[in-house]
């Protein structure tokens, strides 16, 4: 009999498991949740709802009440609609589905850490393409980028992360047109953008639009994701899903913060406003600051244990400062105006 532990897949030895720190410090500003918890309203109506639930049963497996209210708010059938456990389990289902050994991904650097990670996990081959110097990406660029590599997939986040950059639409536009594969866009953070792609669905047919209730729906704990695609792309991923993948449970969630879109959005404005006004402080304080329309900053300084003189302050941001083409980069979630005046104090004077 062995007692030696089983390795794991190979080409899993070098992966490390997907996260930031979670430390507990006074002022997180770090993974780009709203500051807000959702009102009471929501958490009431939830509550009342979830009596109703018959637990001992499997939940509808099509999610297709929550699929049909999400469609309602874009005006497209739930046949055009897909939900999951948050937009990465979507966009692991996109990879399972699409990807695989003999199949290529086309992403952009900087991006977002977790899509090189779901596409190995998925046995998805990553190639890569550079952003510009400002984190944009031109038509041209796009263009060249899809015709070099000629990929399966195409994959970025709009507004990106972690630059916050939102690349122009004629670049999406050119993503789509100059290959044959499925253009992913990630819009994680589309509710604080002054756009979204959602307009090009009629113009471009394999585009697919990644959405999440993490971020401006202030559901990050409760897991839930969608994506607006073509119906054959929602029968792909139907292959790949897992059975009764999406819960009762986060599927009242989501029909309950559907009915209070207004309440659970509410608090946007005042983070767009926010981010404005520390970007301007950033500004201020000499640092290159992207330009951003998440809801959060990416900045870069020379000082090179910012990171840590913040966090000896209480206040813990994300270290990027290590990435490729991220050289001396941090993020910071924009908070509630006194977290961000206290972040904004702490660089001062960690800056002196
Ligand atoms: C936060 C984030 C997500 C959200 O993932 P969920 O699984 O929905 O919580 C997706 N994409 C990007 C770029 C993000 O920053």
């Amino acid at each position: 009999m062995s007692a030696d532990p089983v390795p794991v897949r190979d080409d899993l030895l070098e992966v490390e498991p997907y996260g930031a720190p979670q430390l507990d410090v006074a002022v997180q500003l770090n993974t780009n949740e709203p500051p807000y918890p959702p009102p009471a309203a929501y958490t009431e109506l939830l509550c009342a709802r979830l009596g109703g639930l018959r637990l001992n049963r499997y939940p509808d497996r099509r999610a297709w009440g929550l699929r049909g209210e999400l469609g309602a708010r874009f005006g497209v059938p739930p046949e055009e609609v897909w939900a999951a456990n948050g937009s990465n389990e979507v966009l692991a289902q996109l990879f399972q589905a699409y990807g695989g050994a003999d199949r290529t991904l086309l992403l952009f650097r900087p991006g977002y850490s977790a899509h090189p990670l779901i596409a190995k996990v998925a046995g998805t081959p990553v190639v890569e393409a550079d952003l510009d110097a400002g984190f944009s990406l031109s038509a041209g660029a796009a263009r060249a980028a899809v015709q070099a590599h000629d990929p399966d997939i195409v994959c970025i986040a709009r507004p990106n992360a972690p630059t916050g950059v939102s690349i122009p639409f004629e670049a999406v536009r050119a993503l789509h047109d100059s290959g044959r594969g499925l253009v992913i866009i990630d819009e994680a953070y589309a509710e604080f953008a002054v756009d979204d792609v959602t307009a090009l669905r009629g113009e471009l047919p394999r585009l697919v639009v990644t959405r999440t209730f993490s971020k401006a729906w202030r559901l990050a704990g409760a897991r839930l994701g969608y994506m607006l695609a073509p119906p054959w792309v929602v029968d792909g991923v139907r292959r790949v899903r897992l059975p009764y993948h999406l819960d009762a449970l986060t599927q009242a969630a989501g029909l309950a913060a559907l009915e209070l879109e207004k309440e659970m959005t509410a608090h946007v404005p005042e983070v767009i406003a926010e981010r404005d006004r520390i970007r301007g402080a950033l500004l201020a304080l000499g640092l290159e600051v992207a330009e951003s329309s998440g809801n959060f900053l990416l900045f870069r300084s020379t000082a090179t244990d910012l990171f840590d003189r913040l966090l000896a302050k209480g206040v813990l941001v994300r270290d990027f400062s290590s990435a490729p083409r991220l050289e001396g980069a941090l993020r910071v979630t924009v908070g509630t105006p006194e977290e961000n005046d206290r972040f904004v104090n702490a660089l001062e004077e960690s800056l002196i």
